[in-house]
C-alpha cells in the first residue's frame, strides 16, 4: 500500500548509498595531479539550467575546514568536477564543498536564483559576492530556523546579482546526517516564480486532500466509533506529516522555529506510519480470522515499527534508517500478501484495499518511468507519486466504509441460516409499525414455530437439527417475496413481516409457507410447522410488540389445536373465553 512510497524513499536512500560508494573515489581522489576545471555557467538567455556540468566538488571528511582555507588559491586544485557522475552521495559524515561560477557577459546587470533541489540538508552555508562587492555569508539548512533562508521557500534558494560583464564564484558547504543529495540549478527569477506557483498549487491540492480526508474520517470515527477509522487516522496523519517534512513544507509552515523537532520527527513519523498502516490493514482485512499466521507475522512487524518509533529520537539517523528501510520493505510486501489472501476470500473491503494498493504501485511505476526517461517529464509524471498516494488514501477511506457495511450486515444476520436476525426484526418491525400507523395502512405478522423440534434433535442429533433449520430457512426465503421480510426470531422460530397486507392475504401466505415446509422437508426431514398470524386490522394494537404478542398467541393456539396449521388472531378472538384460557396453559 502507500508504505511503498516510503519504500521508494528508503529505496532511493539505499540505492544512493550504493551509488555513492562507487562514486566517492572519483571525487575524493586526492592524488589526482591535474584538476579538471569546468566552464562557468553563462546565465544570459537561460530560463533554467541544471548545474551538474558547471560545479566542482571537494569532500572534507574531517568537516573541519573553513571557507578561508577552502577558497584559498593554494587549495583550488582540490576541487573535482562531477564528470557525469551522480551528485547523490548517500549518508556521509563529511562536509561537501561546491564551487560554482556564474558569468554575465551582458551589458546589463542580471539577477538569478540558484536552487538546491533537496530540502533535507542539515547545514547549508553559502559564500558569494553581493552586488555591492561585499562577501555575503548565508548560514541556513533544515537544522536552522526557517528565517535564516534568504527566500521563503521549501527548498534552498540563493538570489545572486551579477553586474554587467561580471563573473561570480559561489562556495556552498553542505553537511547532513541524512542523504547528501546535491541538485543545483540556476533560474531566471520569473522562471523560479512560475515554478514555485505550480509546485505550491499541487502541494496545496495534495495537502488539502489530506486535510479533507482527515476531517471526514475524524467525524466518521466520532460518529460510529469504529476502530478501523481511528487506525486509518493514525496512518493518514503520520504519513501526511512525514511527507510534509520530506518535501520541506513543514519547515516553512508547520514549525519554522523548531527545526530539531521536524528532523527528529521524520523517522518517528515513518515508524508511526508503519505501525498505524499495519494495524489498519490487520483490522480492515480481518486477518486474525482469515489468516491467523499472516496476522501473527503482521503483529510482529507492527511491534518492530513501534520499537523503531520509540527508539529513533535517541539514536543516530544513520543507524536507524537502514533497519527502518528493511522494515518498510518487509511490511509493504507482507501487506500485499495479506491483501491478496483477503481478496481470495472475496470480501468487498479487500477489493478496495487492493485497488488502493495498485493505484499507489502504478504511481510509483510512473514516477520511476519518468526518472529513467521512459515517460516525458510533465506535471502529471512529476506529481504521479503524490497523486497516487492521495488516490490510495481516498480508496482506503472507502475500504473503511465498506468494512463498516460488512460489520453492519453481520450484526443483522443470523449466522446459521443467513436470514435476518432478531435484532433486525425488532428494528424493522418498529419502522414498519410506525409507517403503517402514520399512513393508516395494513401490516401483518406471521410467527412460525417448527413442530416437535426438540424431539427431532433428540432423535437425529444437533448437527442434523442445524441442517433442518437451514433447509426451513431456504424454503422460507424462496416462498416469501419482497417487500415481505423473513427473520429468524430464535431457536426454531421464524417471523415474516408483511407490510400493506390484509388479514386474509397474510393467512394465505402463511398457509403457503405451511404447505411448502410440509412438502419440501418431507423426503429428508419430515418436518411440519405451526403458524400464528396477526394483522393491524384484527384489533387495537398500541405497538409493534403488541402485534407480535397477538401473533404469538395465535401460534400457541395452533399448537394446542394439533399443530401443522395456521391460526389467525382474529379466529382466536372469536373463540369462547374458557377455550382461550385452556390454550394459554398448553
Ligand atoms: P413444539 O412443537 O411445541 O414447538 O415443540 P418443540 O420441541 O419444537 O419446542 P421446544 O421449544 O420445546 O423446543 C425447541 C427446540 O429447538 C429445543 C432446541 O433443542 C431446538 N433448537 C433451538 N435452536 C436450535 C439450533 O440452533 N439448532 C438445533 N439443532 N436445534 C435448536
Ligand atoms: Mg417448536
Ligand atoms: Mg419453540
Amino acid at each position: 500500500m502507500r508504505l511503498c512510497v516510503v519504500v521508494l524513499v528508503a529505496g532511493f536512500a539505499l540505492l544512493s548509498m550504493v551509488a555513492n560508494a562507487a562514486g566517492l573515489s572519483v571525487i575524493s581522489g586526492q592524488d589526482v595531479a591535474v584538476p579538471t576545471s569546468v566552464p562557468p555557467a553563462n546565465i544570459v538567455g537561460v530560463d533554467r539550467l541544471k548545474l551538474d556540468d558547471h560545479f566542482e566538488l571537494f569532500e572534507d571528511p574531517s568537516a573541519q575546514l573553513t571557507f578561508e582555507q577552502v577558497s584559498s588559491e593554494a587549495f583550488a586544485s582540490n576541487f573535482r568536477p562531477l564528470n557525469g557522475e551522480s551528485s547523490n552521495f548517500g549518508f556521509s559524515n563529511s562536509a561537501w564543498w561546491v564551487r560554482l561560477s556564474l558569468v554575465n557577459p551582458d551589458d546589463h546587470p542580471r539577477k538569478v536564483v540558484v536552487r538546491q533541489d533537496y530540502p533535507l540538508i542539515d547545514w547549508l552555508d553559502a559564500w558569494y559576492t553581493g552586488k555591492d562587492g561585499q562577501l555575503r555569508h548565508i548560514e541556513t539548512g533544515d537544522n536552522r530556523a526557517f528565517h535564516t533562508r534568504p527566500v521563503d521557500h521549501r527548498l534552498f534558494l540563493l538570489p545572486v546579482e551579477l553586474p554587467a560583464n561580471s563573473e561570480r564564484t559561489l562556495y556552498i558547504r553542505l553537511q547532513s546526517q541524512g542523504a547528501m543529495n546535491i541538485g543545483l540549478f540556476v533560474h531566471d527569477p520569473v522562471d523560479i516564480m512560475n515554478m514555485a506557483l505550480r509546485e505550491y498549487l499541487s502541494l496545496g491540492i495534495y495537502y488539502g486532500g489530506f486535510i479533507v480526508l482527515l476531517l471526514y474520517n475524524l467525524f466518521m470515527y466520532l460518529t460510529v466509533r469504529e476502530r478501523a477509522f481511528a487506525y486509518y487516522l493514525v496512518y493518514l496523519a503520520s504519513y501526511g506529516l512525514y511527507m510534509s517534512i520530506h518535501n520541506g513544507i513543514s519547515f516553512q509552515f508547520l514549525a519554522p522555529d523548531v527545526p530539531l523537532l521536524l528532523n527528529k520527527g521524520l523517522l518517528v513519523l515513518l515508524g508511526v506510519s508503519l505501525f498505524g498502516g499495519t494495524l489498519f490493514s490487520r483490522t480492515i482485512l480481518n486477518t486474525s480470522e482469515i489468516t491467523p499466521k499472516g496476522d501473527a507475522i503482521a503483529y510482529f512487524l507492527q511491534i518492530g515499527a513501534l520499537v523503531a518509533t520509540v527508539v529513533s529520537p535517541f539514536v543516530n539517523y544513520h543507524l536507524m534508517i537502514i533497519p527502518l528501510s528493511v522494515l518498510t520493505v518487509a511490511i509493504c510486501v507482507h501487506m500485499l500478501v495479506l491483501g491478496v489472501l483477503a481478496l481470495a476470500r472475496g470480501t468487498g473491503t479487500a477489493r478496495y484495499y487492493m485497488i488502493a494498493f495498485s493505484a499507489l504501485l502504478f504511481s510509483v511505476y510512473l514516477y520511476m518511468a519518468k526518472t529513467f526517461g521512459l515517460l516525458p517529464h510533465n506535471f502529471f509524471t512529476q506529481n504521479a507519486f503524490q497523486i497516487g498516494s492521495l488516490i490510495e488514501m481516498v480508496l482506503l477511506s472507502l475500504a473503511v466504509a465498506s468494512r463498516l457495511n460488512e460489520l453492519k450486515t453481520e450484526s443483522f444476520t443470523d449466522a446459521l441460516t443467513q436470514l435476518y436476525n432478531r435484532r433486525y426484526f425488532n428494528d424493522q418491525m418498529t419502522i414498519e409499525f410506525t409507517r403503517a400507523a402514520q399512513n393508516s395502512q395494513d401490516l401483518s405478522l406471521v410467527v412460525i414455530d417448527i413442530d416437535r423440534f426438540k424431539h427431532f434433535n433428540d432423535s437425529h442429533g444437533h448437527a442434523r437439527g442445524d441442517s433442518a433449520l437451514k433447509a426451513v430457512a431456504g424454503i422460507l426465503k424462496s416462498t416469501v417475496r419482497k417487500p415481505n421480510t423473513v427473520c429468524r426470531y430464535g431457536g426454531e422460530e421464524f417471523v415474516v413481516i408483511l407490510p400493506e397486507t390484509s388479514t386474509a392475504d397474510s393467512i394465505a401466505v402463511a398457509e403457503r409457507i405451511r404447505c411448502a415446509i410440509e412438502k419440501e422437508t418431507g423426503p429428508s426431514f419430515a418436518l411440519t410447522a405451526s403458524l400464528g398470524v396477526a394483522s393491524l386490522q384484527d384489533g387495537q394494537f398500541e405497538s409493534a410488540e403488541a402485534l407480535f404478542v397477538a401473533a404469538d398467541h395465535a401460534l400457541y393456539h395452533a399448537k394446542a389445536s394439533g399443530r401443522n396449521r395456521v391460526i389467525g388472531y382474529h379466529q382466536e378472538q372469536a373463540r369462547p373465553m374458557a377455550d382461550q384460557r385452556m390454550v394459554g396453559t398448553v
